[in-house]
């Protein structure tokens, strides 16, 4: 008979692995916390407007291509390449950098900054790219104890010790002169979480996705279609997922889990369970482990929160593109207290997504969809968000003066979230965005493994345990996941 399965979760995480799994003949369950499936790629239909909530950027699509062959599926989502990739604007200038792929467009956008730009890029991103290439081994491996993951790591090579030492700053400093092409180059490090000043150098690799190896692309008619295309395959495969359940205990015997249970006292029972809520969290907050109690997890480094912002306005904005950024004017001092202040700045940095821009069916005729997001510190470091009104409108204050339209009057749909919200939707720490960072000890054999250390029939998907956060990494996490469970099989 074939063998049960339990995702708890159907975030990404959770419904690509349930979906590799069904397709290597297990019988697969799932159960979800909230009404409808997703986790954090997610999405909000409000007053005829649709917003992405979460995840707008489209990348590494090679790894979705790759699961749908794997799975043997068609693809069911389209995307296409975006171009511009994004914009960049800095408070003092009227000037809109736009991010080509074309290294010679591109060089154009940076003529007056940086003259030296093309060939500069070319290296940089010469170096970006054997640093993608060789440390794919160490992303794409599942690993058995530390010391099977410090004898993989020298697989990368020595030609890239240096960059374990520097920052995603440093590094880029290395390559350009101008603050302008130092602080755009390095915008990327916020899609980890963290800023570029604390995040490793060996990450500029998404350099090297953003420009030459993939870049960024729309999925036509907004991101939750990945969600709906996965959860229809699901559904083809007779995975039942049981939304408004959410798990908060469990019953074990012999070394194995035996049921979860839910908060209604509901017994789950399956003979294998895939944990798709964060894998530290769960850990914490439901096996009871002290190495994961809430203080250990305080403990941690954490990625930002992020304050969200969903506006329908009744006006065209022809001039913003899909993906923009609205930065300041001191860099470095923002970074160093972005994620720690409680005082949100007056003029804070943000970046706006117009899903209606290449995906018109998303906002009435006429009207726009606008999503924002702002970093900000999570709730260890800032606890209230009652001035949340105020900040947000601040923001929608700095984003009409800097795009010569007031959108104030213009505005008829708006919804915040706030990491508040974060928290409570997801069961994320402290209303951390994107889960544990990427700091040297927190990844690979230091990250949340995939197996659990006490229950021998349950594994974890997802942004917090390997290889990171971020869709495409997650992707590669359910196939991590799945080789795991498909070796449980076989023992
Ligand atoms: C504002 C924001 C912007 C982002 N932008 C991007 C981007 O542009 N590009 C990109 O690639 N990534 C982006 N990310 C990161 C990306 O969203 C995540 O890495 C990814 O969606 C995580 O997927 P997951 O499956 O690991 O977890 P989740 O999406 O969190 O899914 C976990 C699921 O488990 C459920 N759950 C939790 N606990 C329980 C429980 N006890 N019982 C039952 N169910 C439970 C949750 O409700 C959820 O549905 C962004 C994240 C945020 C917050």
């Amino acid at each position: 008979m074939a063998k049960t399965v339990l995702v708890v979760g159907a975030g990404l995480g959770g419904l690509a692995t349930a979906l590799r799994l069904a397709k290597k003949g297990y019988k697969v369950e799932m159960i979800e916390k909230n009404a409808k499936a997703g986790g954090r790629l997610n999405q909000l239909k409000k007053d005829g407007f649709t917003f992405d909530t979460g995840p707008s950027f489209f990348s590494m699509s090679y790894e979705f291509t790759d699961f749908a062959r794997e799975c043997g599926i068609t693809l069911p989502f389209s995307y296409y390449s975006l171009d511009p990739l994004y914009t960049v604007s800095f408070r003092d200038s009227d000037k809109v950098y736009r991010l080509y792929k074309d290294l010679k467009k591109l060089a154009g956008e940076f003529r007056d900054e940086e003259p030296g730009f093309e060939q500069a890029m070319k290296k940089y991103l010469n170096k970006c790219g054997r640093l993608y290439h060789d440390t794919n081994i160490v992303i794409k491996s599942n690993y058995d104890s530390l010391l099977h993951y410090f004898i993989t790591l020298p697989r990368v090579g020595p030609a890239h010790i240096g960059t374990l030492f520097r920052s995603f700053w440093m590094q880029v400093s290395r390559y350009f002169d101008s603050k302008e092409a130092r602080e755009i180059l390095s915008l990327v490090a916020f899609f980890l979480g963290r800023t570029p000043f604390d995040t490793p150098a060996t990450y500029t690799l998404l350099s090297y996705t953003e420009f030459m190896h993939d870049g960024y692309y729309n999925v036509e008619g907004g991101m939750y279609k990945i969600v709906e295309g996965i959860a229809g395959e699901c559904a083809k495969e007779n995975i039942k997922i049981t939304y408004n359940t959410e798990i908060t205990g469990y019953i074990a015997e012999g070394g194995k889990l035996k049921h979860v249970v839910d908060s209604r006292a509901n017994k789950w029972s399956a003979d294998i369970f895939v944990i798709n809520s964060d894998a530290a969290v769960f850990r914490g907050k439901v096996f009871n482990r002290p190495e994961f109690s809430e203080e250990k997890l305080d403990k941690m480094e954490w990625t930002m929160g992020s304050l969200t912002i969903y506006l329908g306005v009744n006006c065209k904005l022809p001039d913003i593109q899909h993906h923009n950024y609205y930065l300041g004017t001191n860099y470095r001092e923002y970074a160093g207290k972005v994620y720690t202040s409680a005082e949100i700045d007056e003029a804070p940095y943000y970046y706006v997504n117009v899903l209606s821009r290449s995906n018109p069916e998303c906002a009435p005729p006429g009207c726009e969809s606008l999503f924002f997001v702002c970093p900000v510190p999570d709730l260890r470091y800032k606890k209230s968000w009652h001035d949340r009104d105020g900040i947000v409108d601040r923001i929608i204050e700095d984003f009409s003066r800097r795009t010569h339209t007031d959108i104030r009057p213009h505005i008829v749909s708006r919804t915040v979230y706030t990491p508040e919200d974060w928290r409570d939707q997801f069961n994320l720490h402290r209303g951390s965005g994107l889960g544990l960072s990427h700091k040297m000890l927190q990844i690979g054999g230091f990250r949340p493994k995939n197996y659990d250390e006490h229950f021998k029939n349950v594994f974890y998907t997802g942004a917090s345990t390997i290889p990171g956060t971020g869709l495409p990494m997650v992707m590669i996490s359910s196939r991590l996941a799945t080789e795991r469970i498909l070796r449980y099989r076989e023992k």
